[in-house]
C-alpha cells in the first residue's frame, strides 16, 4: 500500500527547513504522497526511510526504460486505471517487426520508414518508436541489430529469441543502447534471470496465458530480475484486450506484484492484414498496451494511431502550452504586422497557421496565459492589461519594428483603453475574434499613422 503524507511526516524530520524548495515538512510529504516530487529531495531523510518510502509509493506498473539518448523509449511508471483519476505516463510505443530471415531489401524499406516517417502535430513530433527484430533462425540478430543502429538510430530495440545465446551477441551489438530482450518463458527463466543480469537488459516475458504468465514472472521477481515487459500470450483481439485490462486491474487496485509491469502486444501476430492489425492495435492502445507491435510501418495506418497516441496521452490536468516569446511568421520584418495571444497550444497553432496561409509575415507575441484561451485567461485574470504591458514591454518586441502598433485579440476589446494607457507608445488595433478571419484582415492591414 502507498504510504500517506501524514505516515510519510513521521519519516522526516520535521525541521521545516525548506531545503528542498517546499517550506514544511508536511508539504513536503503530502508532495511525496502525491508523486508530486521525490524522497530523495529532503536530503536529511535516512537511507532506510528512502528505501522504505520509494518501495511503498512506487507506481504499480514498474518503470522501463528500453535504448539509450535519442532511442530511448519509457514504458510503464502508471498509477491509474483512468486518465480522469490522474494521468497516464508513458505512452504506448508503436513497433515494427522486422525478421533475420526478411529479404534485405524489404528491410531497408522498413527501416528507412521508420526513420522517416515523422508527423508534426500541436508542436509535437510523432514517430514510430521501436523496432522488433525477430531471431528467425539462422540469421545475425548481432547483424540485424547493428543495421537498426545505423539506419534507424532514434528506435528503441526489441530482440526476440528463444536463443539466449544469439540475444547476448545481439545485446553487446547494441552497446550502451541497451534493447529489450523477449522471450522469457517457464521453461527457460533460469537462463533469462542471468542473462538480465549479464546484461542489464530489460527482459520481455511470454507466458501461455495469464496463469502461466504470473508464474513465470514471479520466479523471476524471486531470481532478482526487476525490469519485465509482459505478454500474456494472447493473439486474439478480444483475449489480448481483456488480458490488458485484467493485468492493469490486478497491478493498480490489489498491487499484484508479478503483473505489475508493462505489457507487449502483437497486432502482428493477429491479423494478416496491415490496416486490420492498425485497428487491432488501437483498441490495445486505448486499454493499456505499453507497446504494440506492427507487421510493417506505412503512414496511412501509423498516423491514426500517432493522433490516439496525442489524445489518450496528453495530461488532461495540463493544458498544452508554447513558451512565452516572439514568434516571426513568414519572414516579417521592420514593418510587418505584430499581433498578440494566448500560449494555448491550439490557439497558437491555428493563429499562426491563418497568419502563414495569408502570406503577409508577421510577428506573434506570444502571452504566457498557462495555457488558457484567450477569454478564459482574461476571466482568470492572466491576460490583463497590466500583464499584456509589461510582456510587451520586456519582450524585445521594439527593437524590431519600426511602427508601434500591436493587434490584440478580438474578444480583448473591452480592455482597448486599458491597454493603451499602459502601453502609450502603442496604438491598440481590435484583430478579428475568429483567427479564420485574420488573412483578410492582415491582406488590408497598413501600419497606424
Ligand atoms: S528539506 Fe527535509 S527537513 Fe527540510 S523542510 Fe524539506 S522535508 Fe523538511
Amino acid at each position: 500500500m502507498a504510504l500517506t503524507g501524514i505516515q510519510i511526516l513521521g519519516m522526516l524530520p520535521k525541521t521545516n527547513c525548506g531545503e528542498c524548495n517546499i517550506p514544511t515538512c508536511l508539504a513536503f510529504a503530502m508532495k511525496v504522497a502525491a508523486g508530486q516530487t521525490e524522497i530523495e529531495t529532503c536530503p536529511y531523510v535516512s537511507d532506510e526511510a528512502k528505501e522504505t518510502i520509494g518501495a511503498a509509493n512506487a507506481p504499480p506498473i514498474r518503470t522501463i526504460k528500453i535504448g539509450a539518448g535519442d532511442a530511448e523509449f519509457i514504458a510503464g511508471g502508471e498509477t491509474c486505471l483512468y486518465r480522469h483519476d490522474k494521468r497516464f505516463e508513458n505512452q504506448t510505443g508503436l513497433a515494427v517487426m522486422i525478421a533475420t530471415d526478411e529479404d534485405a531489401a524489404e528491410v531497408d524499406a522498413k527501416l528507412k520508414r521508420a526513420n522517416d516517417i515523422v508527423i508534426e502535430r500541436v508542436g509535437v513530433m510523432m514517430c514510430n518508436n521501436l523496432v522488433a527484430v525477430k531471431d528467425a533462425g539462422g540469421g545475425d540478430l548481432a547483424a540485424m541489430a547493428k543495421k537498426v543502429i545505423e539506419m534507424a538510430p532514434k528506435q528503441a530495440i526489441i530482440l526476440m529469441s528463444d536463443n539466449v545465446e544469439s540475444l547476448k551477441a545481439g545485446a553487446e551489438a547494441c552497446g550502451d543502447n541497451k534493447p529489450l530482450l523477449y522471450g522469457a518463458t517457464a521453461d527457460n527463466v533460469d537462463d533469462f534471470a542471468a542473462l538480465a543480469k549479464d546484461t542489464g537488459c530489460a527482459i520481455g516475458v511470454k507466458g501461455k496465458n495469464m496463469d502461466d504468465l504470473v508464474e513465470t514472472t514471479d520466479k523471476l521477481i524471486a531470481a532478482g530480475v526487476k525490469d519485465m515487459v509482459i505478454d500474456t500470450g494472447a493473439r486474439t483481439i478480444r483475449g489480448a484486450y481483456e488480458d490488458n485490462i485484467v493485468a492493469r486491474r490486478a497491478a493498480v487496485k490489489d498491487r499484484f506484484k508479478p503483473l505489475g509491469f508493462p505489457t507487449i502486444t502483437f497486432p502482428c501476430e493477429m491479423a494478416d492484414d496491415l490496416m486490420m492489425e492498425a485497428m487491432i492495435g488501437s483498441v490495445l492502445l486505448a486499454r493499456y498496451a505499453a507497446i504494440t507491435v506492427f507487421s510493417d510501418i506505412q503512414g496511412e495506418t501509423i498516423f491514426p494511431l500517432m493522433l490516439e497516441q496525442l489524445n489518450i496521452f496528453t495530461d488532461p490536468q495540463r493544458p498544452m502550452v508554447v513558451e512565452e516569446d516572439i514568434y516571426p511568421v513568414g519572414g516579417p520584418d521592420e514593418n510587418s504586422p505584430v499581433l498578440m495571444t494566448c500560449n494555448f497550444s491550439l490557439t497558437y497553432f491555428i493563429v499562426s497557421g491563418e497568419i502563414e496561409g495569408s502570406k503577409v509575415p508577421s510577428w506573434l507575441l506570444i502571452k504566457d496565459t498557462e495555457g488558457l484561451s484567450v477569454l478564459t485567461a482574461w476571466a482568470a485574470g492572466k491576460f490583463g492589461a497590466d500583464l499584456i504591458a509589461m510582456f510587451v514591454n520586456k519582450s524585445g518586441i521594439a527593437d524590431k519594428v519600426k511602427h508601434r502598433e500591436l493587434i490584440i485579440p478580438g474578444y480583448l476589446a473591452t480592455i482597448q483603453g486599458e491597454l493603451e494607457e499602459e502601453l502609450a507608445d502603442w496604438t491598440i488595433t481590435i484583430g478579428p475574434r475568429e483567427a479564420g478571419h485574420l488573412p483578410a484582415f492582415l491582406k488590408e492591414w497598413k501600419p497606424a499613422s
